[in-house]
Parts: structure tokens; sequence; C-alpha cells
């Protein structure tokens, strides 16, 4: 097969990784409501009266057509008309034209922007943008809330909430462990107090992008976890760490930390990673008008 949904990729070598159809995992977890991994991401779909409303679209043409898959074995006889992009990324959202080329695509503005001049290939246009914070959506029969409160991981983050269900939906924001790794696109100067706001609703069950089903409490352990090494990443500039050297900041803030959160699965990999990336936006001022205390002003072109 060659695959003509190559997202960015240039080089051919790319193919056989696009292609790799993985072996999906399906778990219910309530009436209409399930999630679906393929081993390291992780996503929703929901059960319509008539049609399947699905979230993201994996990051592969094979992944994409093996969550189709997925959701004719768990929905037979519903097509999916209705994809929601959790945010732009290409890992969680790029090949929905590998999943259901004719579905109304919803996105938040910021997103939709981003995917327009993007122009990467299977990554399909969103055909309904959203604007503002909170969305009550009704989509066939099945109702939910979109949260977007501002930037915390990519562009256009938006997370689902399920009142009744006590379920929240938040792609690549808190893990369920310390595997946040690089983190290059994560808006680090209001990412925990957003996230922390989320624990104003009603939820048990938190699904995250990746990994494993978590819940509410391992989701504060997840707050916790990023505001402490934000604390030891400053402290580290009093210190004289040296930044920017991995083995030095792995030292530092690990050695700080492990008492706390090593026993958080990844820990040790990844603390080091985490610490720099970290200690980065500490010494830069942020990643551009997304990383301020004034986010919004982002959407000041929009609003025009
Ligand atoms: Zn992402």
């Amino acid at each position: 097969m060659k695959e003509t949904n190559t997202g960015i990729f240039t080089a051919p070598n790319a193919l056989e990784y696009l292609e790799r159809e993985p072996d999906m995992q399906v778990q219910k977890l309530a009436e209409r409501l399930w999630t679906v991994t393929d081993g390291v991401r992780r996503s929703i779909f929901l059960e319509g009266d008539t049609s399947v409303i699905a979230f993201d679209t994996f990051g592969t043409p094979g992944a994409a057509r093996a969550y189709g898959q997925a959701i004719v074995q768990a929905i037979p006889g519903k097509p999916i008309k209705t994809i929601i992009y959790s945010h732009d990324h290409l890992d969680h959202a790029g090949f929905a034209d590998d999943l259901a080329p004719d579905a109304e695509i919803i996105a938040d503005e910021m997103c939709a922007k981003v995917i327009e001049v993007r122009r990467a290939k299977g990554q399909l246009k969103p055909t309904r943008r959203l604007s503002g914070e909170r969305h009550e959506m009704d989509i066939d029969g099945v109702r939910f809330t979109l949260l977007n409160p501002g930037p915390t991981h990519g562009t256009g983050n938006m997370s689902a909430w399920f009142a009744d269900e006590k379920v929240l939906f938040s792609s690549d924001t808190i893990l369920p462990n310390a595997r946040y790794g690089l983190m290059p696109d994560y808006h680090i100067w209001n990412f925990v107090r957003f996230m922390r706001g989320f624990l104003d609703l009603d939820w048990n069950t938190f699904v995250p992008g990746r990994y494993e089903v978590s819940n509410r409490a391992r989701f504060e352990i997840g707050c916790d976890f990023i505001e402490a090494v934000q604390e030891e990443s400053q402290r580290a500039f009093a210190e004289f760490v040296p930044i920017w050297m991995l083995d030095a900041m792995q030292g530092y803030v690990g050695g700080k930390l492990s008492e706390r959160f090593g026993s958080l699965e990844g820990f040790e990999e990844h603390i080091g990673l985490i610490a720099v990336r970290v200690v980065h936006h500490y010494l830069m001022g942020g990643w551009g008008l997304e990383d301020t205390p004034a986010p919004g002003l982002v959407l000041a072109d929009e609003v025009a």
C-alpha cells in the first residue's frame, strides 16, 4: 500500500510508519461513551442516535483506519458523521481523511487556523469552528460540554466534560504518570491554573490523551507534579545548576522531587527532560503570546 496522506513527512522511509495499523483496545466507559487506545495515544468516541461522534483521528493513516475499524466493531451500522479535534497536533488529529472524509469536523478557531495554514496531507480542515471557553453540545442525541479555558498544550486545545457520566477528557495535558517528556508545546505560564480549573467540575473518571484511563486523585497529583517541577526548576538558577545539561538537571530536580513523586511511573527516565524543558520557560519567558499572563491576546486578530 502506498499512503497518499503523509502528514508533513517528506522522506519516503516514513511510509512504513504511516502504513502500520496498530491493535486498538476499546473500553466502554458509559452508556454512549467509549475510550480507545493504540497502546500509546488515547481518545474517546460517542454513540449518537444514528451516527458516531469521534474525537480525534490518531496519528497515522494506518492508525486512523484501525480506529475506524474499532468503532465499527463497537458500534456496528452507524457511520462516523462528526469528528472533534482535541487540538491541532498530527499525532492525535492528523488523519481525518483516512477515518471519515465526509464527516463534519469541529475544532476551536485557533486550532482550525493552524490546520488551515499547515496543510498537512490527511489533516482535513475543520468545517465548524468554535470560539470561546465553553460550548454546550447536543449532537445526534448526545449532550456534553466542550471547554477551552485558554492555551494549555498545542493550539486550541478543547477538553470534553460529560456531566451525567462524570467523565473528563483532556488530551495531552495531565497524564497519569511522569512521562511528560520534552513538552515542547506546553504553555507553562497558565497550564496548571487552567488544569486545576477543571477540578471545579463534577467528574471522577479522567481520560487523558495517552496512556491509561485515570481518575480525579491522580489528576490532582499530576497538577502538583508539574507545579513542583516549576518550583525546583526556578531554584536551579539560584544554585548555579547548568540548566542546559540533562544530567545536571536530572540530578538536581530529580533529587529534590524523588521522595514526593518518585513513585510516578516514568519518573526516573523523564524528570531530567521535563526539568530542562520547564527551566527554559523561566530562562526565556515562555513560548509567545499564548504563554503570557494575558493569553487571550492571541485571539485579538480573530475578534477583529
Ligand atoms: Zn499534542
